[in-house]
């Protein structure tokens, strides 16, 4: 017995060793690929599904490392987030996405572009600044950014929260909240936030039309939304049954693989195209 304790400790720590590993090398590695640029931004479009119109843009980022190809932004953004690096790596995502807004409005597309915020970066005073500054050199029209929170990231200190909320939104900016229903906000909390725009998780939406749990959570939070005026947006949408289920309970802007997944600025062009063929 005693052997086997041993082999079993031995095998975990050979695991946990593993993952402290990789852990390290993503922290050592995340500050080349800062210097190197290896990142890059892809777009993932909002369509209005009645229309088939794109209305707006998810900035989501993506790192090419030379050796290892494409790391996911699930394995990166939580030891950047624990870092600290993220404040420096937001601060990039938040100027190319304001580029791309601005360079979409010369074109006469005035799109809507949702930027992610990490919960370190949300807490940081220099949050308003930085966004300030990058609104007024890129020309960005304020009220294209939406930047998208989780409900955790106002929870903790829901004065601060609100306090921050505020001072964004006098930049012209709106405010979505992520991954709805997967947290644990009370309605009276989101209530007393300066939101705009709810986002149905897509655990909520992947199983539609096949789960009743699913279909009612989500046909409830899209009649809430409504109910405290706010706009509600479906992510994950990958059918047109699940575009249909929305479209029945008026939510009518989609984002997900049913019209296109996250692609670089390049591919543009080609999207629209097969938009207007459908
Ligand atoms: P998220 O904000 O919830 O982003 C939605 C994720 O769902 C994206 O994964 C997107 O590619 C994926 N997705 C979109 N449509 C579909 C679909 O129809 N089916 C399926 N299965 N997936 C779909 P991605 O790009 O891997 O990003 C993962 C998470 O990483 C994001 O979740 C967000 O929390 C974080 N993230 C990404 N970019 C940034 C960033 O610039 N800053 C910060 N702070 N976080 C980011
Ligand atoms: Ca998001
Ligand atoms: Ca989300
Ligand atoms: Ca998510």
């Amino acid at each position: 017995a005693k052997a086997k304790g041993r082999n079993t400790y031995h095998f975990y720590s050979q695991e946990l060793n593993a993952a402290a590993n990789e852990r390290l090398f993503i922290e050592n590695e995340l500050r080349v690929a800062i210097k190197a640029k290896q990142f890059i931004i892809y777009y993932q479009p909002q369509v209005d599904s009645r229309t088939q119109q794109v209305v707006g843009y998810e900035a989501l980022i993506r790192w090419f490392h030379p050796t290892e190809g494409m790391i996911p932004p699930t394995k990166f953004i939580p030891i950047a987030e624990a870092t600290g690096l993220i404040v420096e790596l937001g601060a990039w995502v938040l100027q190319e996405a304001c580029e791309f807004a601005a360079r979409l409005a010369m074109q006469g597309r005035e799109n809507n572009i949702s930027i992610n915020l990490s919960a370190r970066q949300f807490k940081d005073a220099k949050l308003v600044p930085l966004l300030a500054s990058i609104i007024k050199k890129t020309k960005v029209p304020a009220k294209c950014l939406h930047l998208e929170l989780t409900e955790s990231m106002l929870m903790g200190n829901v004065e601060a929260a609100i306090s921050q909320l505020h001072q964004l939104k006098t930049l012209g900016v709106s405010i979505s909240i992520d991954d709805f229903g997967t947290g644990y906000s009370s309605l009276s909390y989101l209530k007393r936030f300066p939101v705009d725009i709810l986002k149905v998780d897509r655990s909520f939406v992947k199983d539609i039309p096949d789960d009743p749990n699913d279909m009612e959570i989500t046909a409830a939070i899209i009649a809430m939304a409504q109910k405290l005026k706010l706009n509600v947006v479906a992510e994950g949408v990958e059918t047109i049954e699940q575009v249909e289920f929305l479209q029945n309970n008026n939510c009518f802007i989609v984002q997900g693989y049913y019209y296109s997944a996250p692609i670089p600025e390049s591919e543009l062009s080609n999207l629209f195209e097969k938009l207007n063929e459908r």
